[in-house]
């Protein structure tokens, strides 16, 4: 009997060990989701400052194009002048020529004013640029950091859960069933010390007479309150 409680001792202890291994592996993952999602999340901005610059510029080219236009309407227009023979016919064209002059400069107006949006875009894409490549570096370099030290826990769970079911192995397959149904209903704790005649897994005292049969050790005892078993260590 003092063997399987030992075993079990030995299992609790590797158990909450294993946890603690299991929640630094957990930190790790999480650190390194939260680097990608940073990356993400600035790699997104980029990216949409990138569509307005396109569409910007789509806009801008569209209006150069009619300018073009326009200002091949003028000096077509300025190139009939000194053939016109009329007068009414010399007033009508330079009125083509005035009304094509105004529509040049709102255009040109329009292509400032683009010109003006897409030049403050484009610096803030610039910035959002290098603080991307800049997180890009750190959260690479971090996340390797990470995979190395996950390299080291994992393999350390593996071991543990070698040596986990070897130990498991070694008890009856009643008592392991008890203590695994233990595990998963009390936090990873099916086994505690009693101390000064309470559990000390619910801090509950045990009948007296309970408490002083655990240094007897003929059998394995639970926790009348939560179930868990039982190891006394005799006072010093
Ligand atoms: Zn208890």
């Amino acid at each position: 009997m003092h063997k399987q409680l030992q075993l079990l001792r030995d299992l609790q202890e590797l158990d909450t060990e294993r946890k603690t291994v299991e929640t630094e592996r957990q930190v790790g993952l999480k650190e390194q989701q939260a680097l990608n999602a940073e990356l993400e999340r600035l790699q997104k901005m980029v990216d949409s400052l990138a569509g307005e610059i396109s569409v910007l510029e789509g806009e801008k080219s569209e209006l150069v194009s009619a300018m073009a236009l326009e200002q091949g309407n003028v000096e077509r227009s300025e190139g009939r002048l000194p053939q016109i023979k009329t007068q009414k016919e010399y007033v009508a064209v330079l009125k083509e020529v005035d009304t094509a002059k105004k529509l040049s400069k709102d255009l040109q107006a329009g292509i400032d004013a683009k010109d003006e949006i897409l030049q403050s875009l484009t610096a803030d894409k610039d910035e959002k640029d290098g603080e991307l490549a800049a997180n890009a570096e750190q959260a690479e370099a971090r996340c390797a950091e990470v995979d190395a030290s996950m390299v080291a826990v994992n393999k350390k769970l593996v071991e543990m859960d070698r040596q986990r079911a070897a130990q498991l192995e070694e008890l009856p397959k009643k008592l392991r069933k008890r203590y695994e149904l233990l595990m998963s209903r009390r936090a990873g704790v099916a086994i505690v010390e009693a101390r000064n005649g309470a559990c000390l897994g619910c801090h509950m005292q045990l009948p007296p007479q309970m408490f002083n049969s655990l240094f007897v050790l003929n059998e394995i005892q639970s926790c009348p309150h939560c179930s868990r078993l039982l190891f006394a260590t005799a006072p010093d």
